[in-house]
């Protein structure tokens, strides 16, 4: 066992992104869509697990368009070498319009304001700017009211210089057991829809990965996945029982930096919220809150350790956390692997157990995941990849 760290000294905590498991889900979320498009999330240095990377990694399978939330995490994916197109999902403002027009991407817009400066900026530049119109079906988040559509659409049209791409909307409550809510905003989105498409029919996209697995008739033109790229659930409500084929692409690990045998009675870490009630082997690992390891984690989580559970004890620090590895004397040492999320021996720890012990969602787990955390990508199967083709230029998108 053992994963070895990089050439250059690197810390010892890393996260490791399978792409094989990144490949097995989109393989499952384009059966689900039967071939549509699908426009990635990768917002949020793609949920923690390395924008680059999975950017990457999804365009050589094909998928060329990808979302962001910010013109930013667009630009710096044009550094690196990203061939696509960005669709930017949040609302921006107007002073951005000039900067979103020379990269290239594809702003959402919501704002009579903001398709004006867009078209300006156009007109300026010599280019012809994509847009996405959002209608807010009931998010309540940002968006057009669907009663605006028809009017909106017809000022987009008539300013030079701007195109209509899509028109898209997004689900507040498709996660849930009782879709009622979502196919009430299906039903609103598509009513209004129906109007769009007498001239230049744009682009249908409303599915995040909750309604790619529940609402099939919410696929439309292309789905927008996030969550389930990373093989990890919308929530436990998922009603299809594909979403347990996913696999989760993150794996988060560490290795023991020190390693001492105290008495029954010593306080461990700040506070001393933990304290020995018998002679006790204590590991330190080097790893904490400053990861993105919530400190409130503290002795409420496990670490894998020779495959076995062993508890994290006293307060998470900025940089170290000690856990207790009193079952593994005469096994533990300096160097051994430790597992913070994945899996080692018969044991898993999911980022679903550590969002349940804190009363948040897996998503939070995964994108708190620090920016000086290493990511490295594993399991590449690029003699595969080079075979696939370009779904992103099919059906109307
Ligand atoms: C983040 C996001 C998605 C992806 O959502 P998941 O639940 O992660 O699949 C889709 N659309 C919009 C507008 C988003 O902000």
């Amino acid at each position: 066992m053992g994963h070895e760290l990089g050439p250059l000294g690197e810390h010892p905590t890393q996260t490791l992104i399978h792409l094989d498991r990144l490949t097995h889900n989109v393989r499952l979320i384009e059966q689900l869509v039967g071939g549509r498009p699908l426009w990635p999330a990768i917002k949020a240095n793609a949920y923690g697990h390395g924008a680059d990377i999975v950017a990457h990694h999804l365009t050589a399978l094909g998928h060329r368009t990808l979302c962001v939330a910010y013109l930013q995490e667009a630009l710096a994916l044009q550094q690196a070498g990203v061939k696509a197109t960005f669709i930017v999902l949040s609302a921006t403002l107007p002073e951005q319009a000039g900067a979103i027009v020379a990269a290239d991407c594809e702003p959402v817009v919501c704002t009579a304001d903001m398709a004006a400066a867009l078209s300006a900026e156009a007109e300026r530049q010599d280019k012809l700017i994509a847009i996405h119109v959002k209608v807010d079906t009931g998010m309540g988040r940002i968006g057009i009211t669907p009663g605006e559509v028809g009017q909106f659409l017809d000022y987009c049209r008539n300013l030079p210089g701007l195109h209509v791409h899509g028109l898209m909307s997004h689900f507040a409550r498709a996660d849930e057991a009782d879709k009622a809510h979502a196919e009430m905003q299906l039903a609103c989105f598509l009513g209004v829809a129906g109007g769009a498409k007498n001239d230049g029919k744009p682009c249908l996209h409303m599915a995040n990965s909750a309604a790619i697995f529940d609402l099939p008739a919410s696929h439309l033109d292309a789905v927008r996945p996030g969550i389930a790229l990373y093989g990890l659930a919308p929530s436990a409500d998922i009603i299809n029982q594909r979403v347990r084929d996913l696999l989760p692409v993150l794996e988060w690990r560490s290795k023991v930096t020190f390693l001492k045998e105290v008495p029954a009675g010593a306080g461990i870490s700040y506070g001393h919220s933990f304290v020995t009630a018998r002679p006790s082997l204590i590991a330190t690992v080097p790893i904490g809150y400053g990861d993105g390891l919530h400190r409130s984690l503290s002795n409420r989580c496990t670490f894998l350790i020779h495959g076995r559970r062993c508890p994290q004890v006293g307060r998470i620090t900025m940089d170290q956390s000690m856990v207790d590895v009193t079952a593994l004397r005469g096994q533990a040492e300096i160097g051994d692997d430790v597992i913070i999320i994945g899996r080692q021996g018969g044991q898993e720890v999911t980022a679903d157990e550590l969002a349940s012990t804190l009363g948040t969602i897996n998503y939070e787990i995964v994108t708190a995941i620090a920016s000086r955390v290493p990511r490295r990508a594993v399991g590449d199967d690029a003699r595969r990849r080079r075979k696939q083709v370009d779904l992103s230029r099919s059906v109307n998108c």
